[in-house]
């Protein structure tokens, strides 16, 4: 048993509506279980310490100050950044929203225009559309079927009036990783920033923003092992007077982001940035392995079973897998797993919007298509017992029901 299902063990214990022990979770992209050793230091500081660390005047601020600087560092650190480049703020749905309300506030005139990618996460998208509402011209680029932007349609729109270029370094639903590189020195070539949301490339690849032609960055604590209601905008070098701060106050954070913050979000945001420094490469190669191993099972059992997105390779997210079988409804699926099997039509911040998957729609899947899909997700705490047996309990289901409808069915349980 893993430390994931221990964790729904005590939550049963607890009495909460999770009823099973031993339930398996493939949704890492959603949110990531807090690592053990983040969430001892947590405790250790919410247990013994206190004090605000924007406190100047005594030692209890003076040390909350220096815990906070020190995860700062190591933020900085896992994106090959200067601690003075990180902005703290309370995830990524914020650090999105101050890229893009932030700069466009600080807009020169005669730069009305922002690109986003179609494949974007919401928290980029409804800004984008705020500010399409407010004047700008928000232009949605289109992706290849692999998610990878179409880089020509880029071209295409790049001018003297773009502002602003958005693009996701890998995204949450098919897990395409992108060329930052190439598309940050396009946009840069026609003096446009570059911001991408970088949350799900944390655990997904190298990612030295320091030394890419990247301007601003989202990340999010809890897709990493750390707690939620912490992220950060990595602002490089010389960008911050193009970023209008959109939280007012008491001027925290050289005033970009006003507002006290939480000592030991900051703790547990730091030390997850640390662990991924140092074992984050390995742990990307066991994770693409087990996931691989999935997706042979599956497809063992469902010879008709698709992969979205693009192949299995360094370009994808190494926990990442989306996939069709044609004919089925995925959400009925999705439900029927419970509660043994935890995986996803999409994005949790869309899981209350009736319909298909933009991202799957983007990608070129038809309606039905995406109706039959979903996404399985792993990470640090998967094990191979997981895998195997998420894959006997997924074709059962999908055997149940391809069986309603008098569908050919698989011999693999
Ligand atoms: N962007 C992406 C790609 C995400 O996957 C998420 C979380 N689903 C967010 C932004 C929002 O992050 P947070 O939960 O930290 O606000």
């Amino acid at each position: 048993m893993n430390t994931v299902n221990e964790q729904a063990g005590v939550a049963m214990a607890a009495g909460s509506t999770s009823p099973v022990s031993g339930a398996i979770y493939l949704d890492f992209q959603a949110s990531t279980p807090v690592d053990p050793a983040v969430v001892s230091l947590m405790f250790e500081w919410l247990s013994n310490r206190c004090g605000n660390p924007h406190s100047g005047e005594h030692t209890f601020g003076w040390a909350a100050r220096e815990s906070v600087e020190r995860a700062r560092g190591q933020v900085a650190r896992v994106v090959h950044a200067d601690p003075s480049d990180i902005v703290f703020t309370s995830g990524a749905t914020e650090a999105n929203n101050l890229a893009l309300f932030g700069v466009a506030q600080r807009a020169h005139p005669g730069r009305d225009t922002i690109l986003v990618s179609s494949s974007e996460h919401a928290s980029i998208l409804a800004p984008a559309r705020a500010l399409g509402e407010r004047g700008f011209r928000i232009v949605v680029l289109p992706i290849e079927g692999d998610g990878g932007l179409d880089i020509n349609a880029l071209e295409t729109e790049l001018s003297n009036r773009v502002l602003l270029v958005s693009v996701a370094a890998a995204n949450n639903e098919i897990g395409t990783i992108q060329d930052l590189r190439a598309i940050g020195s396009r946009c840069h070539d026609v003096g446009a920033l570059f911001h991408t949301d970088a949350v799900q490339a944390l655990t997904g690849c190298d990612l030295p923003l320091g030394e890419l032609p990247v301007d601003l960055a989202s990340l999010s604590s809890h897709k990493a092992y750390g707690p939620a209601g912490i992220g950060a905008l990595y602002v490089a070098p010389g960008r911050s007077r193009m970023v209008a701060p959109q939280l007012l106050g008491g001027d925290q954070q050289e005033g970009l982001r006003s507002g006290s913050l939480s000592t030991p979000l900051c703790i547990g945001f730091g030390h997850a940035c640390a662990l991924l420094a140092k074992h984050g490469a390995e742990e990307r190669v066991r994770v693409a392995e087990l996931r691989n191993e999935l997706w042979g099972l599956l497809r063992a059992a469902f010879p008709g079973i698709q992969l979205n997105g693009g192949e299995l390779s360094t370009r994808r997210h190494p926990g990442n897998l989306n996939v069709a079988l044609p004919g089925i409804d995925a959400k009925e699926l999705v439900l029927m797993l419970q509660p043994w099997v935890a995986c996803s039509t999409g994005s949790a911040c869309h899981s209350g919007i009736e319909g298909p998957s933009h991202v799957l729609l983007a990608a070129g899947l038809s309606h039905e298509a995406a109706s039959a899909s979903w996404r399985m997700s792993l990470g640090r705490q998967s094990t191979r017992e997981d895998v195997q047996i998420a894959a006997s309990r997924i074709t059962q289901a999908l055997n149940d029901l391809l069986l309603k409808d008098d569908a050919p069915v698989s011999s693999m349980t």
